[in-house]
């Protein structure tokens, strides 16, 4: 049985004619916009803001299509990954009738958008090492099961997902498989994007809000086929992404190269913290990370969350989430940041 994208939406998403923007309608950049019932006169804070955003984000796309190494119709742009998240359960999934698989632990915007669109959540737990089953995943798709997520590098668990068990997903769900890379920019796997042309069930999230430094602006990227891309743009918010975020992500794209500086001190800092907390007595295992944060597993580690919230230094308490008990979740620093944080944990008295 192939891939069958037609089948695989809710019906009456085929059925919807897309709301025409004015701004879809006429897509030189110089003439008179007597159109949107904009403010021709100016804006009420500094800046040029008076006119719509580029609906399609065409310039972004243009750029980001070269740093990706995918086609400009390959990309669909979101207000953060999370509205991608969402707009995926609203394509793909029936309310009250479909379900998904989730693979815990994992990331928590995934089962959140389900339970707001009414989505059933089938879990398969990782393996303790945070290996995906692809045998007990198959088991649970059923013909209800729409979509599957992977996260890679996991997000809380930092590891990197073994490649071969991805592409035996792919090779045998007739759904489509999310691959969550937004910390793929730390790892040293290539990206699922390169296997685009041999997956028209996969799709492949990645994240602004990370490596590139631009979580405020809220932009996340889904990379697909063609089909899949044109149905997001479909059914999206026409002006998803503002005029301001546009501007930004061009500038930061143009710098594209600079990536490279802050995963380099990314790596130096989060090999400085593996080192110092290694040498803490209350603490049990560091799981190798191929992220900007690290999981450890420590005696005690809700106390220790806590003991820190007191010294106002936050971090991410995962101890009572499946196969993370006692687990901590912290993210990379500054130096300044990390050196506060082993100072902190060095007076801690269990
Ligand atoms: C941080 C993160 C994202 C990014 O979400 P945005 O909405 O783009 O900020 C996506 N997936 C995972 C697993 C994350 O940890």
């Amino acid at each position: 049985m192939a891939f069958d994208l037609e089948k695989l939406l809710r019906p009456h998403i085929s059925k919807i004619k897309p709301y025409s923007s004015a701004r879809d309608e006429y897509s030189g950049k110089a003439g008179i916009f007597l159109d949107a019932n904009e403010n021709p006169f100016g804006s009420m804070a500094e800046g040029k803001f008076n006119r719509y955003p580029d609906p399609y984000q065409f310039d972004i796309k243009q750029k980001l299509a070269v740093v990706k190494g995918v086609a400009t119709n390959q990309i669909f742009l979101g207000n953060g990954s999370d509205e991608a998240i969402d707009l995926l359960m609203r394509t793909f999934c029936r309310p009250g009738i479909d379900n998904i698989i989730l693979l815990p632990p994992t990331y928590g915007m995934y089962e959140v958008s389900a339970g707001i669109n009414d989505i059933a959540i089938q879990k398969v737990n990782l393996t303790p090492d945070y290996q995906l089953r692809p045998g007990a995943i198959m088991e649970a798709v059923n013909e209800n099961t729409k979509i599957i997520f992977i996260c890679s590098p996991n997000n809380p668990s930092g590891n990197k997902v073994k490649r071969a068990d991805i592409h035996q997903i792919l090779d045998n769900f007739q759904g489509l498989v999310v691959v969550d890379e937004a910390y793929i920019d730390f790892s040293d796997e290539p990206s699922f994007t390169t296997e685009l042309a041999n997956y028209p069930n996969l799709l492949v999230m990645q994240t602004f809000s990370k490596a590139w430094g631009l979580a405020s602006l809220r932009i996340g990227m889904a990379f697909a086929s063609e089909e899949i891309i044109k149905i997001l743009n479909l059914i999206k918010p026409p002006y998803n992404i503002s005029g301001l975020t546009q501007e930004k992500v061009l500038e930061a794209l143009d710098n594209a190269p600079a990536i490279k500086k802050v995963i380099e001190d990314t790596f130096v800092e989060r090999a400085f913290l593996e080192k110092e907390i290694e040498q803490l007595s209350f603490v049990q295992k560091i799981y190798p990370s191929h992220a900007n944060f690290i999981l450890i597993k420590m005696d005690g580690a809700r106390k220790i969350y806590e003991y820190l919230i007191e010294q106002t230094i936050i971090i991410r308490d995962r101890s009572k989430v499946i196969l993370c008990e006692d687990c901590l979740r912290i993210s990379v620093g500054t130096r300044t940041e990390n050196e506060a944080l082993l100072k902190a944990l060095k007076l801690y008295n269990p």
